[in-house]
């Protein structure tokens, strides 16, 4: 790639960003983009966005909501297109080249945020206009102001030179920290990858897993033996199937030791350090600790929100957990006498428990899943019962890669609607080497009134694909997951709002897994399953016996796995809870303190990630915000216990539905969204049930 990129002048006439898409919806034309135009694209979008913002603030007209606000709503049309395209496909489908232009802009879209924050004139007059905000007579545009002003604040806008300095310093600090915890974290879990002697240790793994291990010792210089390396995300899968203990053991004590080794991967200082400054910034800025900064702008509102959630359902967590305890203790007296359950042991016997329980063969519920009748009979059959929708397949619009389909979405003749149009719904379903895994949703355009914007909007999983001529069969957890997708997705499409800022799912993050988590629900439908779970060769429907197992399965050891969670998400609470200036001396000693003291300490089950390598808070965005989940989970469990109460998936509900939660983008607050659905505030009791925890 080269460094000068060529001339904008030269680029313009057959770069595709640099005018509107002609395709209907203002769709991206896939088939004109190329990896080349990406580049001049950014940087000739960052040179006319920073114009335009400029002429906003050097404006010599007063500040008014629609010279302002509404201008820079407006602003940076080429920088959208642009990146709309491209961050999507760094996802979804990158390459070495894109991964390059990647590492180039994003450094440069960083500081051209940074600039517009701290743009004195431009804050002057957001000011000014949040000042008279009363005077404004729209409600959207109320909330917008605030949004605007909330943005600026919370960047330091309001901070004096000397401040706004040590903002900048702390922010870069905070930047080296994260990366060097990033690093420690990976040298130390692969420095303590499990040597094991012989193979009789590693009996119960499959005959892959175990030839996997035994080319890593010969990687590693060890030949003959066997190399377990430990995995980056929180547990480690091999504990549910080696049957030797000591080995097992073995596993457990490693993974829970990660960077808290006293040696040069400790991540200890770097916490230490971390908490600080970020206790240092939130005073900065106003706040009493880092986790009253961060809940400002989220749903919850604050710590003792937070707290109030997770420790209300502590006790009836805990319980569970402890009767599951007790089953698998039970277990081993029947099968292993005089073994006393270990933490290292729970994973093993939990899944020698789940066999004798739920027994049912994966494959064999696959059989029943074929892709396109859980979309079409399944997901767009639950579409039409809730909302009236109609979703019809569009081959004329261009791709970003064969396997992705396109669908135009209407309001069809069966539900209230009109029969108009409300946008696209791209699906891309496979996996593929190019795309990350898991699965998400993301808008190629965004729903506007004020740009005159229909939502374009798409779904991303990570099926495998079958050979050619073979059907797709997919797992049920996969059918759950196109479910929730489908969530965002309806959450992007209903939207209808002016303003881009605050349209589709431009939510917090403990507000925006609420419609998908909800929709999730709807996979256990008798209605949904008698017509999409049917077998792929003989039509024959699902016997009832599987789907009860399979509903069954749900919940199983869910006090593990909620206990597990609230651990961590309470110790992410305290953590970021701290007063600037607070010293902690032993970071141990303040993890096992915090469990404490919130009532959830354990001797076989600990947090889901422990200090010295939580890398969603430390080094990834959700400082004070592991307790997301959760929160957006209650609001889903609690909504669709409503939906149940009031007749099933009909379109009445689907209609109130839309109506108070997905059509709203962020016009109103998120708990008068929520409580307008449900006719009450949240009562986190549904979600309890919904996990099998009553
Ligand atoms: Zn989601």
């Amino acid at each position: 790639m080269p460094k000068t990129p060529a001339p904008a002048t030269a680029s313009k006439t057959d770069n595709p960003f640099f005018t509107p898409s002609p395709l209907a919806y203002g769709t991206p034309p896939f088939d004109r983009i190329t990896d080349e135009h990406y580049l001049p694209a950014f940087e000739e979008g960052m040179r006319q966005h920073a114009a335009e913002v400029r002429t906003i603030a050097d404006s010599k007209q007063p500040p008014t909501f629609a010279n302002t606000i509404e201008a820079l709503e407006r602003s940076g049309a080429l920088l959208t297109r642009v990146s709309k395209v491209f961050f999507n496909l760094t996802e979804s489908n990158t390459n070495p080249k894109i991964q390059a232009i990647q590492s180039t802009v994003a450094p440069l879209l960083a500081a051209h945020q940074d600039t517009i924050y701290l743009d004195a004139p431009l804050f002057a007059r957001i000011r000014a206009i949040h000042d008279a905000r009363a005077e404004l007579t729209e409600p959207e545009q109320q909330r917008l102001i605030e949004r605007y002003h909330t943005n600026f604040v919370r960047n330091g806008a309001l901070l004096g030179p000397a401040d706004q300095a040590r903002l900048r310093k702390i922010n870069e600090e905070q930047s080296t920290l994260t990366t060097k915890f990033q690093e420690r974290l990976l040298a130390d879990t692969k420095a303590l990858a499990v040597l094991v002697e012989n193979k009789d240790q590693l009996r119960g793994l499959d005959d892959s897993a175990i030839s996997a291990a035994a080319d890593a010792a010969a990687a590693a210089g060890k030949p003959g033996k066997f190399l377990l390396p430990l995995q980056l995300p929180s547990s480690q899968g091999v504990l549910s199937s080696l049957q030797d203990r000591a080995t097992r053991q073995r596993v457990y004590e490693a993974s829970l030791s990660r960077c808290d080794r006293g040696n040069e991967n400790d991540t200890k200082e770097l916490v230490l350090r971390l908490a600080a400054l970020r206790a240092e910034r939130a005073q900065l800025l106003g706040y009493p600790n880092h986790a009253a900064y961060v809940l400002a702008d989220q749903m919850a509102g604050t710590p003792a929100a937070v707290n109030k959630m997770l420790t209300g359902m502590a006790p009836a967590i805990v319980q569970k957990a402890n009767t599951e305890a007790a089953e698998l203790q039970t277990w081993l007296d029947q099968n292993e006498p005089g073994t006393r359950l270990a933490p290292w042991d729970w994973s093993f016997v939990a899944e020698q428990v789940r066999k004798q329980r739920y027994d049912f063969d994966e494959a064999e519920v696959k059989q029943y899943f074929e892709l396109d009748s859980v979309l079409q009979n399944g997901v767009f059959f639950m579409a039409r019962q809730m909302y009236g929708i109609e979703l019809h397949e569009r081959k004329d619009l261009p791709v970003y890669h064969p396997d992705v389909r396109v669908f135009e979405v209407f309001d069809g003749a069966t539900g209230n609607g009109d029969g108009s149009s409300i946008g696209l719904f791209y699906a891309d379903y496979y996996a593929r080497p190019e795309k990350r895994g898991g699965a998400w949703m993301d808008n190629f355009v965004d729903q506007s009134g004020l740009l005159g914007q229909k939502p374009v909007v798409v779904n991303v999983l990570s099926i495998g694909k079958p050979s050619a001529g073979q059907p797709t069969l997919v797992t049920f957890d996969e059918v759950t997951t196109l479910f929730h997708e489908f969530g965002h997705g309806v959450h992007g499409l209903f939207s209808k709002v002016r303003y881009p800022m605050i349209s589709g799912t431009s939510v917090p993050r403990d507000f925006v897994e609420f419609p998908s988590q909800f929709h999730e629900d709807f996979a256990f439908d008798p209605a949904v399953l008698g017509r999409c779970a049917r077998h792929w060769q003989t039509g024959a429907p699902m016997p009832k016996e599987l789907i009860e197992k399979v509903r069954r399965a749900r919940t199983f050891g869910q006090g593990f796995g909620s206990l597990e969670y609230i651990e961590a998400a309470l110790l992410d609470m305290a953590w970021h809870s701290l007063p600037a200036g607070t010293e902690v001396k032993d970071v141990d000693a303040f993890e096992a303190e915090a469990l404490r003291k919130a009532g959830v300490a354990h001797a076989l089950v600990p947090p889901r990630y422990r200090t010295t390598y939580f890398s969603h808070v430390w080094p990834g965005g959700y400082s004070a915000g592991y307790y997301a989940y959760l929160w957006s989970e209650a609001l889903a469990a609690d909504a669709f216990a409503a939906v149940m109460e009031r007749g099933g998936m009909t379109g009445e509900n689907g209609a109130a539905f839309r109506d108070a939660v997905l059509s709203r983008g962020l016009t109103r607050e998120p708990m008068q969204m929520f409580a307008a659905f449900r006719g009450r505030e949240l009562d986190t009791q549904a979600l309890l049930r919904r996990r099998g925890l009553l």
